[in-house]
């Protein structure tokens, strides 16, 4: 039996932009992993990803149109066929259509799991032939994409690699072990070449009595409270990042006032 090998990219919305070798024999995939040869991925995929064998042949994977039988929430769905559920999406649309406009239709999606041809390329056109309004995209992402333009003229992101002639590295609103994980070694290797790491998380909520900021960082000095009382940085876990902190020779300190948000600055010395 001959196996096909297909190379492609992960389709996750990730700055990491992996590149995946699919293995196929008789039409169905055998074998999934990182591409050896991408110079970001080095051979490993993240934990969302790296099961997607799993996922595509999962038995309780959605895999034909289901239309809701009952009132919305109630769990009840019916099997439908393909061209039944096409037809009433277009019997719907077009009757949206007469009798208010094309704009009346808004496709509400952006990134996730599209990958490019299906969110830039085929959607667009898709919409555009419809007459539907346009999204700006970004759902989520827009108001820090303005913010980032703004700030430093343009939106560009440079490689990964060049972290490594960096002096000082901040790393603000963002946690790359989650959401940019082969980041994570080039960043280590920064760090020992003798690179400063500040990560400052900052929130706009009620903001923490300046009172409180020394004791929120103490071991277990929200018990007893009342929980109507106990700050959002206690969640945070901040006495157990303190700890951790100044174990590895650094330092957490915290900026806030009632009314006023919530900062917490951790500045960590070369490994
Ligand atoms: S880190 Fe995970 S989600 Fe990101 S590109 Fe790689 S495999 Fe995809």
């Amino acid at each position: 039996m001959s196996t096909q090998r297909f190379y492609s990219v992960c389709p996750h919305d990730c700055p990491d932009t992996c590149g995946v070798l699919t293995e196929v024999e008789d039409g169905r995939a055998v074998a999934f992993r990182a591409d050896p040869g991408h110079p970001v991925t080095g051979g490993w995929l993240c934990a969302k990803v790296n099961p997607y064998l799993g996922h595509v042949y999962h038995p309780d994977r959605l895999q034909h149109p289901l239309r809701r039988a009952g009132p919305k929430g109630g769990g009840r769905w019916e099997r439908i066929g393909w061209d039944e559920a096409v037809a009433e999406i277009a019997r719907r649309w077009r009757s949206i259509i007469d009798e208010h406009g094309a704009a009346a239709i808004l496709p509400y999606s952006y990134s996730g799991t599209l990958g490019l041809v299906q969110m830039a390329v085929a959607s667009s056109r898709f919409w555009n032939r419809l007459g539907a309004s346009r999204l700006l995209r970004s759902i989520c992402g827009a108001a820090a994409e303005r913010a980032v333009q703004a700030t430093l003229g343009a939106r560009r992101s440079p490689p990964y690699g060049h972290v490594l002639d960096s002096r000082l590295v901040i790393i603000w609103g963002h946690n790359p072990v989650s959401t940019a994980p082969h980041f994570m070694p080039l960043l280590r290797a920064a760090q020992r070449k003798g690179t400063r790491i500040v990560l400052r998380i900052e929130d706009n909520g009620p903001g923490v009595a300046t009172d409180d900021l020394a004791r929120i960082v103490e071991p277990f000095e929200q018990l007893g409270r009342d929980p109507a009382n106990i700050s959002s940085g206690g969640g945070l876990g901040l006495p157990l990042v303190k700890a951790l902190a100044e174990l590895q020779g650094g330092t957490l300190s915290l900026e806030s006032a009632p009314g006023e948000g919530f900062t917490a600055i951790l500045d960590m010395p070369a490994a």
